[in-house]
């Protein structure tokens, strides 16, 4: 194992030809851990980006990434973002990630796990771990036998179990705080909706906004899923590729990320983007600028995705978890959209910028102790 930290900002003499060091620079990252343990075929990197609000927080996520390269650059980006999750969220916890490079369908051990779990725990705290992409509860389990510092562990276990019930409360909410801003009234009562994705968190937003009387278009590259919501909860079957150019009040991406690319971003015919996929713009400063462009409010994806960690905060909390206030605490992304909303509006900027700023704004008035 080697331990590479990237220090506070001090000056080094291996700024020209050090890419490592450089990247974490730009970044912003304080640490990333790589962890080896040929024993058991374990190849890991934890990246801590910032601590300045509390402990850095993010899940595991199993892949196989195609290079060592590869890995790096995804555990970085999605640490940093867990930063700017967490400080726009109003939470108290840091950003975080870890990556095990690995077939998640065949390279499962506990040996395997129980290495990992003891990478984190050397960590003494500083991240805390939870499921992601590629890992099931069993692994989890295999983690908690090495270190305490796992979240969203099953409730059986003490844990806060699937945070997905949460994720689509909170995307539900924000697409009302978006519908305020667009519209003067929060109320999705007969507002047509395309819904993309009919997996968790999808289906959790679809029963709210059902329950308030909006309309539903839902697709789903696997048929079945998308007609078993529809017969669930009532809606219209879209076939994926159509999904994008219906004539709707709000497009809500609840399947992968990038879906505002180059391609879509002439086609969309709605006046509210607000979804639960993570990293919804394919190019943030393009992509963003665009769609501010074109009259169409995008509420940004962390701020209205935020309702997991906000679920595991209260798993954290010195009272321990309970579920009334894990839903209270998600219903404040209402408040959290509006804010940042209207900032954008005042400043004129696109909705991605104002989050981005009053995140790292939170950040540096902590660093200032303010
Ligand atoms: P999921 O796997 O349960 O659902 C995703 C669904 O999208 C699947 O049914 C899949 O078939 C479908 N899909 C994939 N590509 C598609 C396409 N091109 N068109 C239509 N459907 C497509 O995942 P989930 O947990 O519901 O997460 C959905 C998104 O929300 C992901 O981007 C995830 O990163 C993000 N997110 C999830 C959580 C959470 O709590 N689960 C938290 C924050 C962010």
């Amino acid at each position: 194992m080697s331990v590479i930290t990237s220090g506070t900002g001090q000056k080094n003499r291996l700024s020209d030809d050090s890419p490592i060091f450089n990247t974490l620079t730009e970044l912003g990252h304080e640490q990333v851990v790589i962890c080896s343990d040929p024993e058991v075929g374990l190849k890991a990197i934890i990246a801590i980006h910032d601590t300045t609000l509390g402990p850095s927080l993010g899940g595991t996520r199993m892949w196989m990434y195609n290079n060592e390269q590869e890995a790096l650059r995804d555990v970085l980006r999605l640490s940093r973002g867990m930063t700017y999750k967490a400080a726009i969220s109003g939470l108290n916890l840091g950003g975080g990630k870890a990556v095990i490079i690995g077939d998640s369908r065949t390279d499962k051990t506990e040996a395997l796990f129980r290495s990992f779990g003891r990478f984190v725990d050397g960590l003494a705290g500083r991240y805390i771990t939870a499921e992601d992409v590629g890992m099931e509860v069993q692994n989890m389990e295999w983690i908690l036998k090495e270190t305490t510092h796992v979240t969203g562990i099953p409730e059986s276990m003490g844990g806060s179990g699937d945070p997905s019930p949460f994720t689509g409360y909170g995307v539900y909410m924000g697409a009302k705080a978006s519908a305020k801003k667009a519209y003067g009234s929060d109320s999705l009562e007969g507002k047509r909706i395309a819904l993309q994705g009919a997996g968790h968190v999808a289906s959790y937003f679809a029963e709210h906004a059902r329950k308030e009387g909006a309309e539903l278009f839902i697709s789903d590259i696997y048929t079945e899923k998308a007609e078993s919501l529809a017969a669930k909860v009532g809606g219209t079957v879209v076939p994926a590729e159509d999904i994008y150019g219906l004539d709707v009040d709000i497009f809500t991406p609840c399947a992968l990320g990038g879906v505002v690319n180059d391609e879509t971003i002439d086609i969309f015919n709605c006046d509210i983007i607000a979804g639960g996929a993570n990293n919804i713009l394919d190019d943030e400063e393009v992509h963003g600028k665009q769609l501010m462009d074109k009259g169409i409010i995008y509420a940004p994806d962390y701020a209205i995705n935020a309702g997991g960690i906000i679920n595991i905060s209260v798993e954290l909390s010195e009272n321990g978890y309970d579920p009334a206030i894990a839903k209270e605490k998600t219903a404040v992304i209402y408040d959290t959209t509006l804010k940042v909303l209207n900032y954008a509006e005042e400043n004129g900027i696109p909705t991605f910028k104002a989050a981005n700023l009053l995140a790292e704004q939170r950040i540096a008035d902590a660093k200032a102790g303010k």
